[in-house]
């Protein structure tokens, strides 16, 4: 068979055209493809929800992939053993309740599986502001505004496309971009001690990792926080390369969104 070029771009222009359709209007738009996001879209493609991620970068997968100090192996803590039990990753067993795993393996499977679980990444998109709505004369986050990562980068002066959702999750990271730009846009208070981001404070693995699954919660009407983006809005300590937090935090806020959407 000989090669069309013409037709290799129609194929691809027609699927994606069909994919970025198909998630205009989603129930959980979740901005960040680190690990705590993509663990909450694959449990909440689970729990019959319909999610798209969305992510600045040209690879999903956030900051783990380099491990610690870019030694590219992980620390997981025994009560996220279960998380990767049910993901299908393979670890180490190094006893008193501490497993290691190849940080790329990690990912590269959370990937694999939160995409076949059916939810899609949109990568090279980044979220660059929010919907605002109200609801029985009370402000809510109602969805994003998304722009090519390319456009903001240069400065292009090219509007941005809005999407709806009923839900928007802010997995952004240290940044808390969705956190920020709700609290300066929008002129409202977050369910946070401050009312605002409250900051990071610095390492302590032990109370930092159960700070940031406790910490997974609704920030605002139609804004959940997960990940390190929890941990910034409530003022926890700083993550290390012990990342069993952010997988435990990825699938409480799908419990969560899955009970505020009445999914089983
Ligand atoms: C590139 C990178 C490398 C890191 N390397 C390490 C490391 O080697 N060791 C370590 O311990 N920690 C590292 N970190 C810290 C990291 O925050 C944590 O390790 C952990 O990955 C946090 O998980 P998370 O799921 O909260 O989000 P993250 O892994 O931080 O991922 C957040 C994702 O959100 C994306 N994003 C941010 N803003 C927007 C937006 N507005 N729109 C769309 N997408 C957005 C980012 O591009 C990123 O991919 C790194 C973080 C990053 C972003």
């Amino acid at each position: 068979m000989a090669l069309n070029d013409v037709v290799i771009s129609r194929h691809i222009i027609e699927e994606y055209k069909k994919k970025f359709m198909d998630h205009l209007s989603v129930d959980v738009a979740l901005v960040g493809a680190g690990p705590a996001n993509m663990v909450a879209g694959y449990y909440l493609a689970k729990a019959g929800v319909k999610a798209a991620i969305f992510e600045a970068k040209l690879a999903p997968g956030g900051g783990m992939w380099g491990g610690g100090m870019m030694f590219n192996e992980i620390v997981i803590q025994d009560d996220a053993k279960e998380v990767l039990d049910e993901l299908e990753i393979r670890c180490k067993d190094k006893g008193d309740g501490y497993y290691t795993a190849d940080s790329i393996e990690t990912m590269a499977t959370i990937i694999s599986k939160c995409l076949r679980a059916g939810t899609p990444v949109f990568n090279l998109i980044k979220a660059v502001d929010v919907l605002f709505r109200e609801e029985n004369g009370k402000p809510r986050v109602a969805g994003l505004v998304l722009s090519w990562s390319p456009v903001e980068k240069l400065e292009l002066h090219v509007d941005p496309l809005g999407i709806e959702a009923k839900v928007v999750v802010d997995g952004t990271g240290h940044p808390a971009d969705i956190c920020h730009i709700v609290t300066r846009k929008m002129n409202v208070r977050l369910n946070t001690p401050t009312g605002g981001v409250v900051g990071e404070m610095p390492l302590w693995a032990d109370k930092g990792e159960k700070f940031t699954v406790e910490n997974t919660a609704r920030v605002f009407p139609g804004l959940y926080v997960s990940g390190m983006a929890a941990t910034n809005a409530f003022g926890g300590p700083r993550m290390g390369p012990i990342f069993g937090g952010m997988l435990l935090s990825g699938r409480k806020v799908a419990k969560l969104i899955a009970q505020e959407l009445k999914r089983p």
